[in-house]
């Protein structure tokens, strides 16, 4: 929590649930990731969070910008984005989509198919191609697997034809997995990338960029490693496998550069027990999976909550969501423990939740009103 965030909380006693997020931090970490990797382009992820202040304050720095969708593509144009540094880079768009982004100016766009590239082909003749590959996503804690990307074989082919269809082949992308907290995955990656820069070469094509995709872990129960052993890791496997004829290199941070410049501040709306002899309390917050902390599916992404009794004796507990749905129970085998003093009103804090909470809360499920956003 920034002490920014800690005022705001103290001053305002704003309703709850609610996100609040610090965009000073954001611009912190914007710097950060340059420090790490002064030689790559940031591309912005916005689905982690598309909030107007943050796309805002990162036009003025200078980012670039990763939009998975056309209406990101214009939620970016209308933070003040010029269209060249936006990527369009979801694998998997509409027709009207390309089109849109196309007349707007765009003029990068992502693929893992043939199907899509003669998308391309047509809609947004001319534009800059990068497909993206397959890459193992160990050690990611919210892995992409198999959805996006294609083997490398495949890959190779779709570059060769990239050319001949009018499109400009451009690069090679990958995502290691979000929250990944292993340097090695990338470097795994730039391996392939590299391979398949050679073969092409041979076959007559010249790539010029390699999109590092995001991943970039955030602290939230346990330690990661800092973006700077990303970065040194990154550029050791880059200089090994292209020496001095470094490719253009992008990197398309997300939850790394949003999510620990905010936090959710809740009510807890009851406390209690199975049974009269069960050890495990029962916490309902007033957030829960559907209000936005889809991340807890499957208890992935493990948030630090922060209670007001902190310090105190505490006990074994189980946190749900308010909704009347089984699913929006949020951590059962976690080993989550909170104060045997926390009680039905208390306010709770959980940190770090300021990437992929705010854009995937529901609308009015149960009633419940979509998640408050509160930019300081
Ligand atoms: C989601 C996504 C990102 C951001 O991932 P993080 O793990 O949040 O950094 C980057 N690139 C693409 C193509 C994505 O789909």
């Amino acid at each position: 929590m920034t002490p920014k965030i800690a005022r705001f909380l103290r001053d305002n006693a704003p309703a709850t649930p609610c996100l609040v997020l610090d965009v000073d931090r954001v611009e912190e970490k914007y710097r950060a990731m340059r420090a790490a990797l002064p030689l790559a382009r940031i591309y912005y992820a916005v689905k982690a969070n598309p909030g107007t202040p943050i796309l805002e304050r990162l036009v003025k720095l200078g980012s670039s910008f990763d939009a998975a969708s056309w209406e990101e593509v214009q939620a970016c144009l209308a933070a003040g984005a010029q269209p060249d540094v936006i990527s369009y880079g979801n694998t998997i768009k509409k027709v009207s989509a390309i089109a849109a982004a196309h007349k707007a100016g765009v003029s990068m766009f992502a693929f893992d198919s043939i199907e899509e590239l003669e998308k391309l082909a047509r809609h947004a003749p001319g534009a800059r191609v990068y497909c993206r590959i397959l890459v193992q996503n160990e050690g990611a804690e919210w892995p992409l697997s198999r959805k996006f990307g294609c083997e490398l074989e495949m890959a190779r082919d779709l570059m060769l034809k990239a050319g001949d269809m009018g499109l400009d082949p451009y690069g090679i992308s990958f995502h290691v997995g979000s929250q990944q907290t292993k340097t090695a995955a990338y470097e795994g990656a730039i391996a392939r990338v590299a391979m398949l820069f050679t073969d092409l070469k041979e076959a007559g094509v010249k790539l010029r960029m390699v999109n590092l995709g995001g991943g970039y872990p955030v602290r939230y129960r346990a330690e990661v490693p800092e973006i700077d052993d990303f970065g040194m890791a990154i550029m050791g496997a880059m200089t090994k496998h292209f020496g001095n004829d470094l490719p253009e290199m992008v990197v398309e941070p997300g939850r790394f550069m949003v999510g620990d410049a905010g936090l959710v501040s809740s009510e807890v709306v009851l406390v209690s027990r199975k049974g009269a002899a069960d050890p495990v309390r029962w916490v309902y917050l007033d957030i829960g999976r559907f209000g936005g902390l889809a991340e807890t599916e499957g208890e992935a992404i493990r948030y630090e909550i922060r209670t007001p009794h902190d310090g105190a004796e505490d006990g074994p507990v189980t946190i749900a969501g308010p909704t009347c749905d089984s699913t929006d129970t949020l951590y059962e085998k976690s080993n989550y423990r909170m104060p045997l003093k926390l009680a039905c009103g208390d306010r709770v804090e959980l940190l770090a939740t300021g990437a992929y909470v705010t854009s995937y809360a529901a609308q009015f499920f149960n009633g419940f009103a979509p998640l408050k956003e509160h930019y300081i």
